[in-house]
């Protein structure tokens, strides 16, 4: 269907990119610089400083790369790793599939575990696996911490019991595109080697920033890893950061200022405050699903995400239609089933910069396509199992009551 102009705000409510915040909208509007002058050079000192308390580290050494989640994921792996190395990768939904893809495209032997899609990451399978490695041929273990597709959340802490129990010096490179700064992550806790976000998704920036994070034991690794590297070395970063340059090539000067401009609201709200919200938001997308007689994609509880919800629909229903249907009638938009799950889910994105009233405006959308798509669904019966549930816990901004 053709483009058509629509009055009114436009609902976005993919899991990703998410809405910018006027202030953060604000401070990127403004003109080049020289990035060579002292100005850049002194912000990009504090926001890689305080770039680590978003992946709550001390330890580690963070990388701001023009890039994108997909770059920030070949920076980890040929920064750490050398062709054929072996590798474990969970695989269970699109964006662990395409990173596994993406492995073996880098020439890594990479030895998948499947779940099926709606299920976490087999953490049983990776023990039975590094407890036969006695040879300690696993170089890496990567785990994507949210899976997106299908709203599906991984227990780090778990794998990090499992590699410390059987005493395995694997690496552990996490994907957190869809976690860091939604949902609770501890990258030294959890003895994280490298860890990585895209600034689209809960950062609430636009795209084109990839965030890294080494740990003192990937950096290390970088030293001795083969694969070949260009515009992603770390090497050339860390040399230019000695410089107190920082950059090896050209930044986007208004990310930066809109990047330090996105953790200052983060670190107003207070991160902890921040993970909380998402907490709430998350569980009240749920009992919306509940309240329609409606199914998450996720099967269990405890793999259930913060960031974004799955929704089953009937077979009679094709979910694509769904979607198609928010934006062209409501200015909803939703994100698709992906690949295995196409037509069968569409996704409802609750992470970045958001409250609890844009929530419930995307909740009654959702209910009055259902019902123009021929589910029998009461319009209000989410809404309200969503809004008692907000109006009754902990309010989102204690300070303003
Ligand atoms: C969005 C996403 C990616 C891909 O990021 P791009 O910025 O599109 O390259 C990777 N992993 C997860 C979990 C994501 O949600």
């Amino acid at each position: 269907m053709d483009y058509m102009y629509g009055p009114g705000r436009n609902h976005l409510f993919v899991p990703g990119p998410v809405n910018i915040p006027e202030p953060v909208i604000r401070a990127m509007n403004r003109n080049n610089e020289d990035y060579r002058s002292p100005a850049i050079p002194a912000l990009t000192k504090t926001l890689l400083e305080d770039v680590k308390k978003i992946f709550k580290t001390t330890s580690g050494t963070p990388f701001l790369i023009p890039t994108t989640g997909t770059g920030a994921w070949e920076s980890a792996l040929t920064n750490t790793l050398s062709p054929r190395d072996r590798i474990v990768s969970f695989l269970m939904g699109q964006f662990s599939l395409l990173w596994i893809d993406q492995q073996q495209r880098l020439n890594f032997n990479v030895d998948v575990i499947e779940s099926e899609w709606g299920q976490g990451a087999n953490l049983d399978a990776l023990a039975s696996k590094l407890a036969e490695d006695r040879g300690h041929t696993i170089k890496a273990i990567c785990i994507v911490h949210n899976e997106t597709a299908t709203g599906v959340t991984n227990n780090l802490a778990t794998v990090r019991r499992i590699l410390d129990d059987l005493r395995h010096p694997a690496l552990l490179l996490v994907d957190g595109v869809s976690s860091i700064c939604a949902l609770d992550f501890r990258m030294d806790e959890w003895g994280i080697d490298v860890a990585l976000t895209g600034s689209q998704k809960a950062l609430s920036l636009p795209t084109g920033i990839g965030l890294v994070c080494a740990s003192p034991k990937a950096l290390e690794a970088s030293k001795s890893a083969k694969s070949v590297r260009v515009f992603f070395d770390w090497n050339d970063y860390l040399r230019f950061y000695k410089m107190g340059t920082y950059w090896p090539y050209t930044p986007s000067i208004q990310l930066l200022y809109g990047l330090r401009a996105a953790l200052d609201l983060i670190f107003e709200e207070g991160l902890d405050n921040v993970i909380a919200r998402h907490s709430r938001l998350g569980k009240a997308t749920r009992l919306a699903v509940e309240a329609w007689g409606l199914k998450n994609c996720t099967q269990k509880e405890e793999w259930f995400s913060d960031t974004v919800t799955a929704v089953v629909i009937p077979a009679n229903i094709d979910s694509s239609e769904i979607v198609r249907r928010a934006w062209n009638r409501y200015n909803l938009s939703l994100g698709l089933g992906l690949n295995k799950v196409a037509g069968k889910v569409f996704r409802i994105g609750h992470l970045g910069n958001l409250n609890e009233l844009q929530l419930l405006g995307c909740l009654s959308g959702v209910e009055m396509i259902l019902k123009d798509v021929g589910y029998p669904v009461k319009l209000g019966s989410g809404v309200a199992a969503a809004s008692a549930y907000l109006q009754n816990s902990i309010p989102m901004i204690a300070s303003r009551i």
